[in-house]
Parts: C-alpha cells; sequence; structure tokens
C-alpha cells in the first residue's frame, strides 16, 4: 500500500519506515486488546524513550489511514514490544481485532519525542484517558520516584486499572467519568489542578483533542505554567 502524501510529507520531514509483525493478540476486556510485535530493525535504529509512539498504516477503502500508537514495554535488545489498542469503531480498532500471528503492518516513525526534564519536576500533574494510558504508564515509568495525580477520564471505570499507582507512594489516580463530550473532565481540573500546582510541576496533557486543546490553554494562559513544564498533544478526535 502506498502511503499517499501523508507518506511523501513524512518522508521530507526524514520519517523512517519499518514493517512490524503481529506476534501475539490478546483480548484483555470488552474494550482493550494487546498485541506483540517484532519490530523490523525498528528500535536499533531509531532507539527508545519514554512515551515513544509511532504511525501506523492502516487501509480504509483502498486509501491510507494513518494513526498513532504507543509503545508498550520496547525491548531493543529482543527487537519486540506491544501495543494496546482501544476498541470502538475505527479502521485501526478493526485492524486489532482481526490480527493473527503472521500478519504485518508498516509503521513511520517521525514526530515523536519526549525528554524527560532536567531537573525533575517536583510532580506530575497528569490528564489522560484509555487511550494515553500506554503513554501515561511510560512517563510514570520514566521519573519513578516523582509524585504523580492522575487525571483519568473513561466510561469505564476498570480502564485506570492497569495505570501503576496503588503500591507506589505519592501518586494518586482521580477518575472521571466521560460525560458530555469532555466537558465534566475540562470541569473537573479547571478546578482542582491549581490547588496542586508549583512552580516545579510538570503538566502533561493528552485526552481527546477539543479537552486537550481547553485544558492547555487554561494551564498556559490562566495558570501560567511555561511551556518547558508543559506537554499537551490531542490522542484522537471526537465525533
Ligand atoms: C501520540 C499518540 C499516541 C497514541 N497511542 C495510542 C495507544 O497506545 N492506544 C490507543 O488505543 N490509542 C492511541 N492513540 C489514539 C489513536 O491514534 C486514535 O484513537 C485513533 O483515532 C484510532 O483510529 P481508528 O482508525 O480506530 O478510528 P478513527 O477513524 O480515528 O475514528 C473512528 C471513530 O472512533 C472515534 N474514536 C477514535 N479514537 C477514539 C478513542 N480513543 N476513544 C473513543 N472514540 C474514539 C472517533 O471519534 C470516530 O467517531 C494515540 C494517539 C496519539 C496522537
Amino acid at each position: 500500500m502506498g502511503h499517499g502524501w501523508q507518506g511523501v510529507a513524512l518522508k521530507l520531514m526524514r520519517g523512517k519506515d519499518f514493517t512490524f509483525t503481529v506476534r501475539s493478540n490478546e483480548r484483555i476486556s470488552e474494550h482493550l486488546h494487546r498485541l506483540t510485535f517484532t519490530d523490523g530493525g525498528m528500535l536499533s535504529a531509531t532507539g527508545t524513550h519514554p512515551t515513544m509512539w509511532v504511525r501506523l498504516w492502516f487501509e480504509d477503502d483502498g486509501r491510507p489511514h494513518q494513526r498513532a500508537y504507543t509503545l508498550v514495554d520496547p525491548d531493543p535488545a529482543a527487537g519486540t514490544f506491544s501495543m494496546e489498542f482501544v476498541l470502538h469503531p475505527g479502521r485501526a480498532s478493526d485492524w486489532a481485532r482481526a490480527a493473527e500471528v503472521g500478519d504485518t503492518i508498516e509503521a513511520t516513525v517521525q514526530g515523536t519525542g519526549f525528554t524527560v526534564p532536567d531537573p525533575l519536576p517536583s510532580q506530575l500533574l497528569v490528564v489522560g484517558d484509555p487511550a494515553s494510558r500506554p503513554a501515561i504508564n511510560s512517563l510514570l515509568e520514566s521519573m519513578p520516584l516523582t509524585p504523580a495525580t492522575i487525571w483519568f477520564e473513561s466510561s469505564d471505570p476498570s480502564d485506570a486499572d492497569g495505570i501503576p499507582h496503588q503500591d507506589t507512594a505519592g501518586r494518586r489516580v482521580v477518575r472521571v467519568p466521560r460525560r458530555d463530550g469532555g466537558a465534566e473532565l475540562v470541569e473537573t481540573v479547571r478546578s482542582s489542578l491549581p490547588a496542586h500546582l508549583d512552580a516545579n510541576s510538570y503538566v502533561w496533557i493528552a485526552c481527546d483533542t477539543a479537552t486537550t486543546r481547553a485544558l492547555a490553554a487554561f494551564a498556559c494562559k490562566q495558570l501560567d505554567v511555561p511551556k518547558e513544564r508543559l506537554y499537551a498533544l490531542g490522542y484522537w478526535r471526537a465525533s
């Protein structure tokens, strides 16, 4: 499958292409599949960093359909990693539901990149949902002793179960039901985040694009969180 104009643009931006092969596909819950892959040489070529993600190329009626997914437990020595696919109606979800051992998928590495702040922040203030859970886990693992408050939005209370917080001192998950297209999360975070914030906090936000935009603007414009202490990226577009 060609990658159309998006593939050409990524090539111009020095995107690197790889082919992954499915090693296993496990249905974890009603809303989640975990797939493991061999990396087609990617990890030794690119290295790894916290919250690392890649662009996967799916097919949509013969047209290229590119979506981002986060690496889980990347192992450069073995050339393997996993991915966790949240299930909803969509091409990427459909592919994950049906993927079988030996299936391949093309991927481009471009645009990912996150560096652990140095010096370490006093605390992490994180806002996310099931699509960003793999990235949240990776972020927390990259700063294992840093306290964190995680506002986690989901429609299903069991969705937050995979966040490593219960046995780690100083980490707290605030569960927020997804209501009114994310409005409840925006309201909850706007009313409670200011009381947590100090000058050395690091704010990390990855939810649907509208929610992410609203909360990033709030942190930046109303709370004066400096750019180097704020990361915000919309992970999916609500329709
Ligand atoms: C950097 C980055 C890393 C990401 N990592 C992961 C990851 O590790 N695991 C993961 O599951 N997702 C991850 N995502 C989100 C994923 O790329 C999107 O959810 C994507 O839209 C799924 O594509 P699709 O083809 O299944 O659905 P689309 O064709 O994009 O959308 C189809 C329908 O599904 C809805 N939809 C899409 N995503 C969601 C969602 N998450 N929840 C509810 N409804 C949704 C849309 O509103 C639309 O109505 C990441 C996104 C980014 C930007």
